[in-house]
Formats: C-alpha cells, structure tokens, sequence
C-alpha cells in the first residue's frame, strides 16, 4: 500500500474540533456532567466520532465517513476490524461489474424464492422493489425465479446533436 488509507489524523482533528467548539472547555478534556447553573432546555451538542475511509483503489479519491456514539464503539466496529489498513473499497471498485458503463451496458440478477420457516423469502427479503417492479415473495410460490436486468443505451451520435 502505498499510503495509510485510514484517516487516524482526521478522527482526532474532529475530536479536537468538537471539544474545543463547546463552551469553556480545553481541548483533550472529557465533558463535565451538565451543572444546575446549566440553562434549562440547554443541551450539550451530541458528541459523534467519525470513521473515513478513502478508496484503495489506485487514483480514487472516493471516501466514506461512519459515526459513532462512543469511541468505544468506533473501535470496535465491524468498519474499523474490517476495512482499516487499505481495505476500504467505493462500490465503483468493490463491485465494478455491477456498474453499467459504455464497456457493461448490461446487468443481471436472479433471486430464486425461497419457502423459510417463518414464510418465503428472495435470498434475506420478503419484499424486493427497484425502479419499474416491486414483489412480495409471499404472493408467489417458492422457486420462483426473479430475475433483474438492467440495461443501458447510450445515445447515438445523431441524437446527441439534436439536442442542441
Ligand atoms: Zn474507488
């Protein structure tokens, strides 16, 4: 890797950002439990601690940003065990075959309708929509395919100029 993809220096930035934005306390130190001088109605602002992540993908300047409510749980996350140190992937590069470009106009997926313990189900959903469809599992009998195309047409040259 060529360089660290896990943003540590900005989690802390914000940190300091958040504490030193809140009235009359210095940086590092923790919140002070609100006093009865504490106007009512008055509330802290909602602390937040923020995970960001950037592509790995050579040249991809694509982030994400996860927040959590204790430091404890940014820690812990399924996020920091699973895509820190370069992991971390925009779905133009984790699932580039599902993205429709001018090299794949097409795409194609089939979910088969599965009969469950507790009713049918395509794959984990009872109920799948998309642009154009929706379909409810229950209204149809189990090992029905459901099969998701989507398809793209880019415009002719003679089109393109028309619009002009
Ligand atoms: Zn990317």
């Amino acid at each position: 890797m060529a360089n660290e993809k896990i943003d540590i220096a900005s989690i802390w930035s914000t940190r300091q950002v958040l504490v030193s934005g809140s009235r009359k306390m210095a940086i590092g130190k923790t919140c002070r439990p609100p006093s009865r001088n504490d106007k009512k109605g008055k509330t802290m602002p909602k602390r937040e601690w923020p995970l960001r992540f950037v592509c790995s993908h050579e040249g991809c300047n694509e982030s994400v940003t996860y927040r959590y409510e204790t430091r404890r749980d940014l820690v812990g996350s399924y996020e920091m065990k699973n895509f820190r140190n370069g992991r971390w992937k925009c779905l133009r590069h984790s699932k580039p075959d599902r993205v429709l470009s001018s090299e794949n106009l097409e795409t194609r997926c089939e979910l088969i309708n599965e009969q469950k313990e507790h009713g049918r189900y395509f794959g984990s959903q009872g109920f799948v929509s998309g642009p154009g469809f929706l379909v409810y599992a229950a209204d149809l009998p189990a090992g029905t395919k459901l099969i998701v195309t989507a398809r793209i047409e880019l415009p002719t040259p003679a089109s393109e100029g028309e619009q002009k």
